[in-house]
């Protein structure tokens, strides 16, 4: 199959294009670099099954394709804040973009929604019937809000040009590849423990997350895509911890003297999530299988062999 993902430069994009080139598919990678780099996908670029477009998904693109996933969006608070309307534009006209591809093409679309849709939940756990809680003013919400008018435009495209779409509503997700200035928690408290300096947690770390490693994830995505079921469906892993239980972890595991700052708490920070994945169990039969002990000493490893690198370049 011919398989376009757009995002591929980025986390999740790349470690999926690894999945989808062993498994033999040709595949374009589509991708601006504002948060993606060529270094995630550089063992493909000389692959003959393996396409690198620069282009800003914002902008038309006529291209044949089977599938499409559609990952291209900026995912640390950190990065989407940074240009809000650019957020904003990338899920809406970009967004619209893949899905007019879509339909010319009839190609299948997998949209990268997340658990943002839920915004501050007030139901605990969460399930895909939940409407959420967003504010649409705020400081998160070209994100949270960019995404659910994704989510409503997958699902018009649908009834009104029988578009074959999935949507993947996924939780935070971790591992190797993130970004050192990437901004999201794991990478923020891995980073700042193996340059031992303290780890910043926000509020009090009483707030919580749970955190799937990326390859459980793409295992999700790709089941998701290839089924029958639309969605949306919650990719995540349902083991919910306190921030603070995650600076501990990482402190345990590179660094026990590692000190803690505590910061104020952004506005609008969740302040539980956890998903609720009974749907994806039951019609994807998946499941997470690494534990994140298990993720995070890979996740480790990889940041450690990074900034060794980066150290001795530096150095010669
Ligand atoms: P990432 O920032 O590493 O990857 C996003 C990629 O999209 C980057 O390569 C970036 O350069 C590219 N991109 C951004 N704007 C673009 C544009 N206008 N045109 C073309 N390319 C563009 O983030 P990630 O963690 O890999 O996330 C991938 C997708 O999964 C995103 O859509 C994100 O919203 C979704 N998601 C991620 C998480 C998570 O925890 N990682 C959770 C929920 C949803
Ligand atoms: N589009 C695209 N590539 C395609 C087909 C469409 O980028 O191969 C864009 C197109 O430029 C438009 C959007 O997708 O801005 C929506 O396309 P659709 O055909 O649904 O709407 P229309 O072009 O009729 O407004
Ligand atoms: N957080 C933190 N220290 C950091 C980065 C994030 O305590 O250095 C907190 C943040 O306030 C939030 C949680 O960790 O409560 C997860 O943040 P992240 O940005 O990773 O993802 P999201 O808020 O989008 O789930």
């Amino acid at each position: 199959m011919r398989i376009l993902v757009t995002g591929g430069a980025g986390f999740i994009g790349s470690h999926l294009i690894d999945r989808l080139m062993v498994e033999g598919h040709e595949v374009i990678c589509l991708d601006n670099f504002y948060t993606g780099h060529k270094e995630n996908i550089l063992k493909w670029m000389e692959h003959p099954y393996f396409e690198l477009i620069r282009h800003d998904i914002t902008e038309p693109i006529r291209l044949e394709v089977d599938q499409i996933y559609h990952l291209a969006c900026p995912a640390s608070p950190v990065h989407y804040q940074y240009n809000p309307v650019k957020t904003v534009k990338t899920n809406v006209m970009g967004t619209l973009n893949m899905l007019g591809l879509a339909k010319r093409v009839k190609a299948r679309f997998l949209l990268a929604s997340t658990s943002e849709v839920y915004g501050d939940p007030e139901v605990h756990p969460q399930s895909e019937e939940y409407w959420g809680n967003v504010n649409s003013i705020g400081i998160r919400s070209c994100y949270d809000e960019g995404k659910r008018i994704a989510e409503t435009l997958a699902f018009d495209y649908h009834r009104q040009n029988d578009v074959a779409i999935r949507v993947a509503r996924i939780f935070n997700t971790y591992g190797p590849r993130m970004l050192e200035n990437d901004g999201r928690v794991v990478s923020n408290f891995v980073t700042q423990a193996l340059r031992d300096i303290p780890l910043t947690v926000y509020g009090d770390g009483s707030q919580t997350r749970s955190f799937c490693y990326v390859s459980d994830l793409v295992e999700g995505l790709i089941r998701l895509m290839n089924g029958d079921r639309i969605g949306p469906i919650n990719l995540g892993n349902p083991e919910e911890y306190t921030i603070l239980e995650l600076a501990t972890a990482v402190q345990e595991l590179v660094n026990p003297k590692a000190q803690i700052n505590f910061k104020p708490l952004p506005q609008d920070d969740p302040r539980r999530r956890r998903p609720d994945i009974t749907r994806a169990r039951t019609y994807l039969n998946w499941e997470p299988h690494v534990p994140l002990k298990e993720g995070l000493k890979l996740t480790v490893e990889n940041f450690r062999d990074r900034i060794t690198e980066k150290k001795m370049s530096a150095v010669s």
